[in-house]
This record gives structure tokens, sequence and C-alpha cells, in this order.
């Protein structure tokens, strides 16, 4: 007996670290959740029958840190829009910062990026709400009733939380709340008007710098702080060597710290900023783009555990914004729709990681940093999947870009991996032109997503799988 909604995933090569699976299996999707995975299930089992031969099929991504815009940014992106190019870059679930137009800091504005992403059908969006009221690092903002609206974590990213005490009674409350902070870790007295990396770069360029103990002391503090108070922190974006050993060392001693790495400081260094004509906007953010040691202490640092995840700090900014001097431009890049084509040619096809490795710092990882129950196949679970070719070019091009924004350093280039087909709790989100569903596209599991408004049920922190 089949169900309407139901698919089959037949005959590619499924990579599931949260099973240890690396096989070719047949993976059946019923009611929009995993319902078996085996060698071979008949294909009399399910309406529709997506065909993967050839394909990795793997966990949908979990992008813990990522900018919408909305409310207030829509000239950069929506919530659609970047559902949309999440969807396209084989993310199912996204935490979004609460940086927007009014900032996050109320239950209404979760409310308003749930019931948005709703009305968008396309993938899981998780709210991060302010750790202050109006991000300006002063008065907490009401924790309790935020976690009670659907926030899935706390942070006042695009700005720290500057006041040691301020963040210190932050995490005493998250810790009662078993909420994570997610730490931009800046001390803006040592940013200053720097634009880039402090270093033989920016002295060459004759550009302002940024020097690594901007982040490095303020990891450090927080890091101290967690221990201290047993909140749970989670340092965002890391992007350097010192800071790298602050984690490592705190974590060593036992406090509750994790950690991610953007694809943009696995891969670039603060080279990018002059590669070409002119100083690229397109490589300016914070934290900067550092050394080639700072990078490769990142990419130790993931492998070794110090730092537990990917995230690719989605920040897209409208063309004519960053069409500007660079000191003047804004800080970010997009992220959603490179980072497995970046990653994917950056370290597995040039053999120093299992593409396993790769896809379980995009999957399995994040989910455990938040505590939630995605980033699986097991049956059961909600069907977040992701298909991928790997071993064939690719070139990001900009006709393929579904974010509002351009800036990303990559467009144009040529990479050996892609996504070519995501879904979301069982619903084909995203599928490249050459359509993979064998029957009907237009209707069931491939047509448009019904809008139900329903707040994803939120306990004590951790994020269930609905
Ligand atoms: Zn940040």
């Amino acid at each position: 007996m089949t169900t309407d909604d139901s698919i089959l995933i037949a005959g590619g090569t499924v990579i599931d670290s949260s099973q240890a699976i690396h096989a070719k299996r047949d993976v059946l999707i019923e009611g929009g959740r995993i319902a078996a995975i085996a060698e071979s299930i008949g294909r009399e089992r399910a309406k529709h029958v997506i065909d993967a031969t050839g394909l990795i099929v793997c966990p949908g991504f979990i992008d813990l840190h990522c900018h919408l815009r909305e409310p207030g940014g829509s000239a950069s992106e929506t919530i659609a829009s970047g559902t949309a190019a999440a969807a396209s870059g084989g993310f199912t679930t996204v935490f979004c910062m609460p940086n927007t137009n009014p900032v996050c800091d109320s239950h209404v504005v979760v409310k308003f990026i749930l019931v948005r992403a709703q009305e968008a059908g396309s993938i899981r969006v998780v709210p991060i709400a302010a750790v202050t009221r109006d991000q300006k690092g002063e008065q907490l903002a009401d924790l309790g009733a935020l976690m009670s609206a659907g926030a899935g974590a706390y942070s006042d990213d695009g700005r720290p939380v500057s006041n040691a005490m301020v963040m210190r009674r932050a995490l005493t409350y998250a810790h009662m709340l078993d909420m994570p902070i997610f730490d931009h870790a800046e001390d803006l007295s040592l940013t200053a008007d720097g634009v880039m990396h402090e270093g033989n770069v920016s002295l060459r360029l004759g550009l302002k710098g940024i020097p690594r103990s901007s982040e490095a002391t303020i990891v450090a503090r927080d890091c101290a702080l967690s221990h201290e108070t047993g909140g749970r922190l989670h340092i965002c974006h890391v992007s350097n060597r010192d800071s790298v050993a602050a984690i490592r060392h705190w974590k060593d001693r036992g406090a509750p710290v994790t950690a991610e790495v953007s694809p943009h400081h696995l891969t670039l260094t603060d080279e990018a900023v002059c590669a070409g004509e002119g100083y690229r906007t397109s490589a300016k953010m914070k934290p900067p783009l550092c050394s080639e040691d700072d990078r490769r202490s990142l990419i130790e640092a993931l492998e070794d555990g110090t730092i537990d995840c990917i995230a690719t700090d989605h920040a897209p900014h409208s063309p004519p914004s960053k069409d500007a001097l660079f000191q003047d431009a804004p800080f970010g890049i997009l992220g959603f729709e490179s980072a497995f084509a970046v990653l994917y040619t950056t370290f597995v096809a040039s053999g120093r990681w299992k593409l396993d490795f790769l896809i379980e710092k995009m999957t399995s990882a994040p989910a455990e940093v938040i505590g939630a129950e995605w980033g699986t196949l097991r049956p059961g679970s909600c069907a977040d999947v992701a298909l991928l070719r790997v071993g064939e070019p690719y070139v990001f091009d900009e006709a393929r870009v579904k974010s509002l924004s351009r800036n990303s350093p990559w467009l144009g280039q040529s990479f050996g991996g892609r996504v070519v087909a995501t879904l979301a709790e069982g619903r084909v989100v995203f599928k490249e032109e050459a359509a993979l569903c064998a029957t009907d596209p237009s209707a069931g599991p491939c047509g448009p997503r019904p809008v139900v408004i329903a707040d994803p049920t939120l306990t004590r922190g951790r994020v269930s799988g609905t």
C-alpha cells in the first residue's frame, strides 16, 4: 500500500554519519518522515520515485548561523529568497540571526519569522533571539518569553555583548532555560575602524587592520564565564589561531563550549582581499579572513573536534551596498549556495577529507550542538534529505543564485561537486532543472507546500524533530 506523499529515493549512495552508513541504499519516505532505509525497497511501495543512481544521498544540511534580513532588510534578502537559496544549497534547517529591523528581541518578531517561513513553504527556520534589548548590550531581553515563542538560541550577532557582567547574567539565565548563547566574539575597542585582518596584507594595502586579539580575548573571556556559570556557549565564526587555542583550553577544562567555522575562513585568507582588480568587497566580512597560518589552525581544529561544526554565516548585502569603496562596504558574504561546492572541492576532491567527514560537519555535528533530532536519516526522523552529485564540473554562475544579493567571492568559479535536489520534511523544495521526480512533478510531494501555521515544538531549549 502506498500513500500519496510517499517517495522512494532509489539507487543512491547513502552517507549518514549518525548511523555510520556509507553504502548503496534505498530510502523510503512516508508522511514527511523516513519510513525505511534498506539495500533494496520495492518501487511499488511509493507513489513517487526519485532515481538517485550516481548520486550521494545524505541528511539535509543544518546551518546554525545565517542572516535572512527580514524584517527590515528585504532589499538584501527576504525569508522567502533566503530559504530558497538555502534549499538550493542543500540546507533543510537554518538558524537566523536577530540583527534585523526591528531586532528579534520580542515574541512578536519571533512569531513573525516563523509565520513568514511557513508561508515561504520551503525549509525549517529557527529564529535566534537577541540576548539584550535591541542588541544594545545593556538590558537582557526576556529570554524565557523568547524561548516560549519559538527561539532556538540567543545571540547579539552582528555585535558582541561587550559588557562582561551582562554576558555573565545572560549565561546564567540561559543555563536555567537550557538554551545556548551564540557568541559573536569581538572587542570593539580593538576592532576600532579596522576593515580587514591586521597583518602584512593590510600593511601592504594601506587598510586599517583588526588584530586577532579582538576576537581571541572575548572568546577567552566568554569561555571562562561559561565555565563559571554552566551556561552553554557556542562560539560563532571562529577565525584565528589564538581563538582556537582559547577554545581548546576551556574545552579541556570541561567548559560547556562549542564552536563553528565558516567555509570562507576554512578556504580563504586575507590575500583574497586584493585578488584580481582592486580590493574585493566580497572578501570583506567580520571576523576578517586571516593568514594562512590561521586557516591551517582552523582546519586542524575542525579535524580534532576543537571546532564542532561548519556554519555559513550567510550574510547577504544588496549589490549597491557592496558596490562601494572597500572601507565603506558592509561586512559579510553569501554562504548557502556555495558552501558544499567550495568545501567539497577544497577538502574532499583534494583528498584531505573523506566526504563522510564533510557531511557530518554539516549535518549531525550541528544537530548535536543544538541538541536537535535532525541531521539523520534514521527511520522515524524528519525526511530532510540532500542529493549531491560529485566528480562532475560545476560552475557557480550568477544565474543559479536564488539569494537577492550577489556578494560572493566564488561567483563564476568552477567546482567539483554540487547539490542537485533537496527534500524538507518529505517535500522536494529544490531540484535542478532536469526533473528528478519520475512521476508528475506538479503534483503531490513535488508541488507547492501548503501553508501551515504552527509553532515548532521546543522543550527546554532542545529542538524537537517536528
Ligand atoms: Zn557575527
